[in-house]
């Protein structure tokens, strides 16, 4: 059994995700009602490295629960990856007098901190938080279905002006190497095609399903393609691809980019990360560590930081045949 934890530190780290507020409040206001004391690191592990941290209260965290973005600020942190940043980081966490570190980020920000618990033995404890959402150990992390209806609401009012023209329009999403963003929204939106890297359609294929909408008598189209998807790489080639080879098609383009980031977190976000961090607190209370918390079939669960960086969080397959049955 370690030493007691009296004071918590927390930080968001890598891409921000909407919904990292809300768990930041949740961390604050669960330590204030254990009587643990809370510190928090601004920009991620650059913080950690410089020392800027700042002492948290449940007042400190008021009215942020509605807002997008993070208060503490995010990072990518080159000197976390050198030893020498690493033990500066330790001494400042030490000179604070923190005995446990949140969080809250993707995998990236987990591998940094295995290092870090391996290196400083640090207990620290995982909160999921990137719209890609491509994190082994939880269904859902923060962020993701805000994201997912920020591209849906995006690709309704590109539907308009689509159909209005009889175009097609290849929409690029976000989603790095995973095709969640792009599947989930594709079917949301009514998409004819969605393209993600998990399953690699082909540009052959790709133009025959065009061809087949057209005979089918649609007039305008939207294919959602994944950032990652292999054919879809550079989304202007593909649209000019297309354009070639199926003439009949006004083909454009629309890269949604960073707009997927911000926003407002859903309601879902906000209680996904209110559960999700209440539990990661009450984790290193409990004397846990080197975990990280996600949600299995609705139920705030934990496995190894080990196990979430080696495991791999797949897609549902169903979706893509259910997106085709819909799209005929
Ligand atoms: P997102 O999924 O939104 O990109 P992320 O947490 O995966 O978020 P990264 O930039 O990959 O974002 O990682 C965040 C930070 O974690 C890095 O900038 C780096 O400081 C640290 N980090 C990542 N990998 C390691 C590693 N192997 N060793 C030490 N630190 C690392």
């Amino acid at each position: 059994m370690g030493k007691k934890v009296r004071r918590i530190g927390v930080m968001t780290s890598g891409g921000d995700s909407p919904g990292m507020n809300a768990a930041i409040r949740a961390v604050v206001r669960t330590c204030a009602y254990y009587h643990t004391e809370c510190v928090g690191y601004y920009r991620g592990y650059q913080g950690m490295i410089n020392g800027e941290s700042v002492n948290m209260n449940a007042r400190s965290v008021r009215n942020i629960i509605n807002q997008g973005g993070t208060i503490l600020q995010s990072a990518r942190s080159k000197g976390f990856l050198t030893e020498e940043g690493r033990a500066r980081a330790a001494e400042n966490l030490k000179r604070d007098g923190v005995d446990a570190m949140i969080l809250i980020g993707g995998d990236g920000t987990f591998r940094g901190g295995q290092v870090f618990s391996k290196e400083h033995g640090f207990p620290l404890i995982g909160v999921p938080g990137t719209i890609d959402n491509d994190i082994y150990g939880t269904n859902y992390a923060i962020g993701y279905d805000t994201a997912l209806n920020t591209v849906v609401e995006a690709i309704d009012k590109i539907r308009d002006t689509a159909s209005s023209h009889n175009r097609l329009f290849f929409v690029e999403v976000m989603g790095r190497d995973a095709g969640f963003i792009a599947l989930n929204s594709g079917i949301g939106a009514g998409a004819e095609e969605i393209l993600i890297p998990e399953e690699n359609l082909g540009l052959e294929r790709l133009l025959d399903s065009l061809e087949r909408s057209r005979r089918a008598g649609k007039t305008s189209s939207i294919v959602v393609v994944s950032e990652g998807d292999k054919i879809g790489k550079n989304v202007f080639e593909l649209a000019d691809y297309v354009k070639k080879n199926l003439p009949n098609y006004d083909a454009r383009v629309t890269v949604l980019g960073h707009i997927q980031r911000g926003g407002r977190p859903s309601c879902f976000d906000r209680v996904l990360a209110s559960r999700l961090s209440v539990k990661a607190v009450e984790l290193l209370l409990d004397g846990k560590k080197d975990l990280m918390v996600g949600m299995l079939n609705n139920e705030i669960v934990s496995c190894s930081l080990d196990q979430a960086l080696k495991g791999k969080h797949n897609i549902n397959k169903d979706l893509l045949r259910i997106s085709e049955i819909l799209s005929t």
